[in-house]
């Protein structure tokens, strides 16, 4: 079948060099996909980052087709149905205590939103009305809305967008390449999360909303966080009033060993951001959990009638649910955050065991998570790091790369063998590149 491939503008794609050598994924099963020519290709990116189960999981293709014939969608203002009612209930039950309401959205960027605008609504509801500015950090990825954006710390993303959201701020990244070649956590760098001290003498705590991170951040290359860093955020967003968003669409659903990053490193946030491995990757769906205070709050100070003016046509959809649902059963019968810890340790060795490769100039990993920094060209930033995706795709193995880094994130049933696999792709790929 050949298709005219102009139609569609593909999504943070270099459309014109894509589309004269297409990079076609066909099917999949498992730990691989199929290309159009029917070769395998090792998924060690979960997709993007959503496919944590495993590509073709019979159980969540059957729940989405069951609940299909059954209800195709129904409207979720002012109705309801039992799935997505069902799924908030056992989303609070899988999150740290006290995460007790669920609201639903279609997409990380969403629930972004959704948190900053449930942040905002929780100040005024408390008589603070002037607590609107929001805090996000460099390098972090929070989607591509406008408020995922404005708190987002990608120049490249916010430029040519105009002014986005008033009174946006941002803390410096947590990444230092002097500890370049750390497995897992950096043990210093903690001190980082008192830039949030420069930012409240500067504008005041009275002015400031909630400050936004990723707890490992992953688009700008898998940064972990120092030892101590998100406590210590925490500390001061508490003792100042600032409400703490985890974005944890990356971290959620296993990725580095636990549910999420709240209960891996005891940090308990006001709000989390969730998406992508939520459903595995098969439907579309995001969601903010809120804590009961956050809730309460909001609820407390409305009237009669509606408490949030905020939704969308497909939160909580059907499908989505019955996805979701599936997956959670999936993660508790295979015990898969448990599988992901256990595997850790080797892909940290096979990752790091790359090191002398050529240009390699740092490794970093997390639970599930890895990756390998390459220099730059100096003439040509990013290009190397998209000469390894072309010539990972040809060696049969799919990684994501932003700039001049490759970052791995294989779905969670990965084994010992395909992460040698991976590295040893990996490694033909780093000797052969200019
Ligand atoms: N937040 C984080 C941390 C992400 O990594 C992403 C996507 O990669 C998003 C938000 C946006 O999610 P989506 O692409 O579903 O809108």
């Amino acid at each position: 079948m050949s298709t005219d491939l102009s139609a569609y503008w593909m999504p943070f794609t270099d459309n014109r060099r894509f589309k004269a050598a297409p990079r076609m994924l066909v099917s999949a099963e498992g730990m691989y996909y199929r290309d159009a020519s029917g070769r395998r290709v090792l998924d060690g990116a979960a997709g993007l980052w959503c496919v944590n189960a495993g590509h073709g999981r019979r159980r969540i293709a059957e729940a989405i087709a069951a609940q299909a014939a059954r209800l195709d969608y129904a409207p979720s203002f002012q109705m309801g149905h039992p799935l997505a009612f069902a799924l908030a209930a056992r989303l609070s039950a899988v999150l740290p205590s006290g995460f007790e309401h669920v609201f639903f959205t279609n997409s990380g960027s969403e629930a972004v939103d959704t948190a900053l605008k449930m942040a905002l609504a929780f100040h005024a509801a408390r008589g603070e009305p002037d607590r609107t500015r929001l805090v996000g950090r460099e390098r972090g990825y929070h989607g591509v809305g406008f408020g995922g954006v404005s708190v987002g710390g990608i120049p490249a993303n916010r430029r040519g967008f105009g002014p986005l959201l008033p009174g946006t701020l941002h803390l410096r990244h947590t990444h230092d390449p002097a500890r370049a070649f750390t497995r897992g956590q950096p043990e210093l760098g903690a001190d980082a999360a008192d830039d949030l001290e420069r930012l409240v003498e500067e504008h005041g705590a009275e002015t400031i909303a909630a400050v936004i991170v990723e707890p490992m951040a992953g688009s700008t290359g898998v940064l972990p966080p120092p030892r101590g860093y998100l406590e210590r955020l925490r500390e001061l967003t508490r003792r100042h009033g600032i409400l703490l968003i985890f974005d944890e669409v990356i971290t959620g659903f296993g990725r580095l060993g636990a549910m999420t990053a709240s209960e891996l490193f005891g940090v308990t946030p006001d709000l989390v951001v969730l998406a992508k491995g939520l459903t595995n990757g098969a439907v579309p769906m995001g969601a903010v959990a809120a804590r009961r205070t956050v809730h309460a709050a909001i609820f407390g100070a409305a009237g009669d009638g509606i408490e949030l003016f905020h939704g969308y046509t497909a939160s909580g959809h059907p499908l989505a649910a019955a996805a979701a649902l599936a997956t959670l059963d999936i993660f508790a019968e295979e015990e898969l955050c448990a599988r992901a810890a256990a595997m850790a340790p080797h892909l940290e060795d096979a990752l790091h065991s790359l090191r002398d490769a050529p240009n390699v100039i740092d490794v970093r990993n997390i639970g599930l998570v890895g990756a390998v920094e390459l220099a730059a060209r100096p003439d040509a930033p990013g290009a190397r790091g998209s000469q390894a995706l072309q010539s990972c795709f040809e060696e049969g193995l799919l990684v994501r790369v932003t700039g001049d880094t490759i970052a791995v994130s294989p779905p969670l049933i990965v084994d010992e063998a395909e992460v040698d696999q991976l590295a040893g792709a990996l490694r033909r790929v780093l000797e052969r590149l200019t």
